[in-house]
Formats: C-alpha cells, sequence, structure tokens
C-alpha cells in the first residue's frame, strides 16, 4: 500500500485472523479496541486488483460490520469482472476485440460513466492521461502476475507509437450508450482509474445500508464515512515515495473527500540508474519522467477523479501538473527529484495552494508509529 490510513495510534491493536465473510475470501481481519479493551470496530484485508484492499468498519456489531465489508467485496469483484483486460469474458475484453472501425458498440452503465470521466480526464491533460496504451502496458509487463522486470525492445515500442493512435480516436455516441473506436485505437486499459471508481461505489453501498463510519483503502484510493476514532476525522498518512517506514505528513480526511496516490515506488525495476515504473508517458512509450516526478497525491470530491488526476498530474510532471489539478478544482501535491536525478535521493515538492493548508508535506519524513 503505498498510503496508510490509521486510527489513533494508542487505540490501535491489530489481531490477525483468517475468516470467510459471506463466501469471499477475506484473509485478515483486525479487531479495533478503544483504551478500555472493548472493540470499537473491524478491518478485514483482502487481495483484489492486484493489490491489498482494507475495509475499515468502526462498529462494534460484528454482524454489521462483516456485512459492509462483504458488500464491498462483491462490488469489487463485480467491478472487475467488468474491466479486468486479462479476463477473456470482461466487458472491456469485449470492446478490445472489437474492429477499430468507428461503429458505435453498446456498452453498460460502469462503462459509460469511467469511459466518460476518463475521455475528461484525457482531454484536461493534453492526451497525457490515455485510456487507450493496452499494448504498450502489455509489453512492459508491470501489471502482470509474472512481470520480467525487462527492459521491452525499443523497436517493438516504436513500432506500437507508429502505428497506433493510442486513445486519440475514442468517442462516447449518443446518451453515453455507445462507444466509437476509431481507426488505430489502442486495447483499453483503465487500470488507472478503475480503482477510484471502485472506491466511490463501495463508499455509496455502505452508506446506503446504513453504516456510519468506514473507511475504505484500496490500492492507495481512500474514501471515508463519517469519522474515524474518538468522533475524531479518519487520518490518512501520506507515504514518503523513498523510505518505506516513514510517511510525508497527514490528511485528516472528511467525509466527501477522497485521497488518491500514484508513485513510481510500487511497480518499477531500475537499470543502470534510470527507474522503469507503470505509468507510461504516450509520447515517448517509456516510464513517465517529465520534471522528474515521483509521486502524487490528490485530494477530490470523488475517488474516480482523485485516481485518474493523480496519474494524470505525474505524467505531466510538477509544473503542468500543478496546473492541471488547479483547473480542475482538486488539491495535489507533486513530488518530485530537486536535481532530476529521481534515484538520487534528494526531493522536493510542488503543491496547490489548499492542499498545503490541508497538510505541509515534510520531505525528510517522519516515522510512522
Ligand atoms: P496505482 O495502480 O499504483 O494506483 P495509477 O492509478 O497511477 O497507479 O495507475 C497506473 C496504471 O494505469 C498502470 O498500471 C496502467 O495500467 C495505467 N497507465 C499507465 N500509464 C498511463 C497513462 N499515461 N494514462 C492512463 N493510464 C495509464
Ligand atoms: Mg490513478
Amino acid at each position: 500500500m503505498n498510503v496508510t490510513a490509521r486510527w489513533v495510534t494508542r487505540l490501535i491493536f491489530l489481531l490477525l485472523l483468517v475468516s470467510i465473510v459471506a463466501g469471499i475470501k477475506v484473509f485478515g481481519t483486525k479487531f479495533m479496541h478503544r483504551e478500555d479493551g472493548s472493540t470499537a470496530g473491524y478491518a478485514f484485508d483482502s487481495f483484489v486488483m492486484g493489490s491489498v484492499m482494507t475495509v475499515t468498519i468502526r462498529d462494534p456489531d460484528k454482524a454489521l460490520a462483516e456485512k459492509g465489508a462483504a458488500l464491498v467485496l462483491d462490488e469489487v469483484h463485480r467491478i472487475t469482472g467488468i474491466f479486468d483486460p486479462h479476463n477473456p469474458g470482461s466487458e472491456i475484453s469485449r470492446l478490445n476485440n472489437s474492429p477499430r472501425d468507428g461503429v458505435p458498440l453498446t456498452i453498460g452503465a460502469d462503462m459509460s460513466l469511467v469511459l466518460s470521466e476518463a475521455l475528461r480526464i484525457r482531454d484536461a491533460s493534453g492526451g497525457l492521461f490515455d485510456p487507450a496504451l493496452g499494448e504498450l502496458i502489455n509489453l512492459w509487463g508491470f501489471n502482470s502476475e509474472s512481470a520480467k522486470h525487462e527492459l521491452p525492445d525499443s523497436a517493438r515500442i516504436k513500432a506500437l507509437g507508429d502505428s497506433l493512435r493510442w486513445g486519440a480516436g475514442i468517442r462516447l455516441g449518443e446518451n453515453g450508450k455507445t462507444v466509437i473506436l476509431e481507426p488505430e485505437t489502442g486495447r483499453l486499459d483503465l487500470g488507472a482509474i478503475i480503482a477510484g471508481y471502485a472506491v466511490d461505489r463501495s463508499v455509496a453501498l455502505l452508506r446506503q445500508n446504513g453504516i456510519r463510519n468506514a473507511l475504505i483503502n484500496l490500492t492507495g484510493e481512500i474514501g471515508v464515512l463519517g469519522v474515524g476514532s474518538n468522533g475524531r476525522s479518519w487520518r490518512v498518512g501520506v507515504q514518503h515515495p523513498r523510505k518505506s517506514a516513514s510517511h510525508l505528513g497527514v490528511i485528516e480526511q472528511v467525509e466527501g473527500l477522497f485521497v488518491a496516490t500514484s508513485g513510481d515506488y510500487e511497480r518499477y525495476f531500475v537499470r543502470e540508474g534510470r527507474r522503469y515504473h507503470h505509468i507510461l508517458d504516450p509520447r515517448t512509450g517509456y516510464s513517465a519522467k517529465e520534471g522528474a516526478a515521483i509521486s502524487v497525491t490528490v485530494i477530490a470530491s470523488s475517488c474516480i477523479v482523485a485516481d485518474a488526476a493523480s496519474t494524470a498530474a505525474f505524467v505531466l510532471g510538477p509544473e503542468s501538473g500543478v496546473k492541471f489539478l488547479d483547473s480542475l478544482g482538486c488539491q495535489g501535491l507533486i513530488v518530485y527529484a530537486a536535481d532530476g536525478d529521481t534515484e538520487s535521493g534528494k526531493l522536493a515538492y510542488r503543491a496547490t495552494e489548499g492542499f498545503l493548508r490541508i497538510m505541509k508535506p515534510d520531505l525528510e519524513g517522519l516515522p510512522i508509529l
């Protein structure tokens, strides 16, 4: 996880158990205790979307907490079933296997909503956020279970860039019920936005089901309901991008605000002093390195926007990235290499004005208690 969410530390005791909730595997359940030892709530860990998701429900009613966790897991599995490009039966695979001939293809409501946000962020980022980099992403292999961590052949990267216009030729049809894929459109890959969408949906589901205080952390995309311990806001530590046991600061995350982080330190390898990671620049076909960006944290009023915007701002780099976040009305922090060398450890940051009112980053790193 690149962001950790914590209750007031002294109130937390973690006890790992293996449990099964409503037939779906939850591999860890943590009990949250109050100072007097009574149970304040539960946190459920599960493995989804290639990463760990934690659903924390601050309610002593175990049955209610388990119901909430099961609802979220069901919803995340439903969304994965639509958007997993490696599942031949998913809707995204159906679109990817359709000809790129400009003929409208029918899409469902989830696909329509996610594509419309993705296209909005594509346009706002001058095409640097691109929802159709599938061939390039597969060539690099960062999303595969058996990632080889090898540099792809530069001729193959160039050939893809020469033959495809990536996501430039994607349009939604009338009422958003169809999508049009013009010739030379790449394979759709919505990996930069889908976790955020799943968090939005899950938070809404929990609210509809009477859960009042909860936190969902899905691969670093975070949404909350109500309050955390002692009736205080949930607290979310922003991971230090180069010191895994440190954070840059803490965001007091209130209901209605979502936090997403994109960084170069989760899926990457280093070759000859250069870091290759999973956020790609469609202009070059290589890992994004504009302005030596290292990590981006975005706060927005929906998680789908926070997620997509954090990836987009990463590719844009610190200068244009902050302007882009301002133009979207999001708050954000972009950490980058002070001397242009992402491996030297010398960090600097740029942030929107509003972000610095919420959190002042400490680049030296604060210990995670
Ligand atoms: P994380 O999964 O670590 O939260 P992101 O939200 O930044 O990271 O998404 C990264 C994923 O987005 C990549 O694994 C890939 O599937 C996809 N991707 C990579 N580069 C781009 C890009 N320029 N535009 C849109 N999606 C991208
Ligand atoms: Mg993202």
